[in-house]
């Protein structure tokens, strides 16, 4: 295969041949925006509600976007095939563009926008693979979570402390409250009812929690979005994480606590059963419309 190549500001070139000036927002003031849209087959799954959710992080941050989402949408359909990859991921990220470092946001700077596609394994079967190790580290990011900003460095200092001890994965607590993890939403089934925190400052809108949620309601599976306690995480039939990479992962254990029987859960077989039908259903047929209006 030859070299990666990268959509970068309307060209498609070569990754070696793609440089971000010295004095970008992004660069500088972590001043911008991304997404992460899986691929199967070479169809993007969830395109618009991945678009969506660009244009109302963009919308946090007071950030203009060089085209409309839906162009960007259609963008990035005609850039998959163009990678050579068909089983993968495209990463995104907009920012406020180059302009003399000033806190004030410059009056004429034109954005940045880049994406470009890496191949994924396959997630493991519904049911299958080896549970999730989560370890609780404190919640102390910023209140805007919802936007998905390319400030990470709370996400980030939380992931390698998880690796650094052994485990796979961060989740926030902040006093008792569960509310997110570091690259994934949170879920946890106690007597037969899912739940889950509300989306908002502490809860990024997961486009695949969303996936979930509507499974959930299809197989009248109950679900409760409310403030998730650690006592009852701690105590849960089962608990699995949701993501763009991983669609639903089971977890094993929280800290050093096994979680249900050890083994993935019914609920989350089921509910991963779901996952999996409807992205089925919505990359094989026609290319879906990127249109986010
Ligand atoms: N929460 C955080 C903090 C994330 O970084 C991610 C994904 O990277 C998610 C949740 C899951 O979101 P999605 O399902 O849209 O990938």
């Amino acid at each position: 295969m030859g070299e990666q190549i990268v959509w970068f500001n309307g060209e498609v070139i070569p990754m070696s041949e793609a440089h971000v000036g010295v004095e970008d927002r992004g660069f500088q003031f972590a001043d911008g925006v991304y997404e992460v849209v899986r691929f199967y087959n070479g169809r993007p799954f969830t395109l618009r509600e991945h678009m969506q959710r660009l244009q109302r992080s963009a919308d946090g941050l007071k950030l203009r976007l060089p085209m409309s989402v839906a162009d960007i949408g259609d963008e990035i359909v005609k850039f998959i095939p163009r990678t050579g990859i068909r089983e993968g991921s495209v990463y995104l990220q907009a920012t406020r563009g180059i302009s003399p470092r000033n806190h004030k946001f410059p009056e004429n700077s034109s954005s940045t926008l880049l994406f470009y596609a890496k191949h994924l394994p396959p997630v493991n079967e519904p049911g299958q693979g080896e549970g999730v190790k989560l370890l609780a580290v404190e919640d102390d990011r910023w209140r805007r979570c919802w936007i998905k900003c390319i400030g990470l460095i709370g996400h980030v200092l939380a992931k390698n402390e998880a690796l650094s001890k052994g485990f796979d994965e961060a989740a926030f607590v902040e006093g008792e409250i569960v509310s997110e993890c570091a690259t994934s939403n949170i879920f946890a089934v106690l007597g037969g009812k899912l739940i889950t925190h509300p989306v908002g400052s502490r809860v990024l809108p997961g486009i695949t929690r969303l996936v979930v949620l509507e499974c959930a309601a299809s197989l009248k599976v109950p679900v409760e979005e409310r403030p998730l306690r650690e006592e009852e995480v701690r105590r849960a039939d089962e608990l699995f994480i949701s993501s763009t990479t991983r669609e639903i992962a089971w977890v094993a254990r929280w800290n050093e606590r096994y979680i249900g029987q050890g083994k993935c859960g019914p609920i989350t077989t089921k509910l991963h059963r779901a996952v999996r039908e409807r992205v089925r259903r919505e990359t094989t047929g026609p290319i879906p419309s990127a249109d986010a209006a």
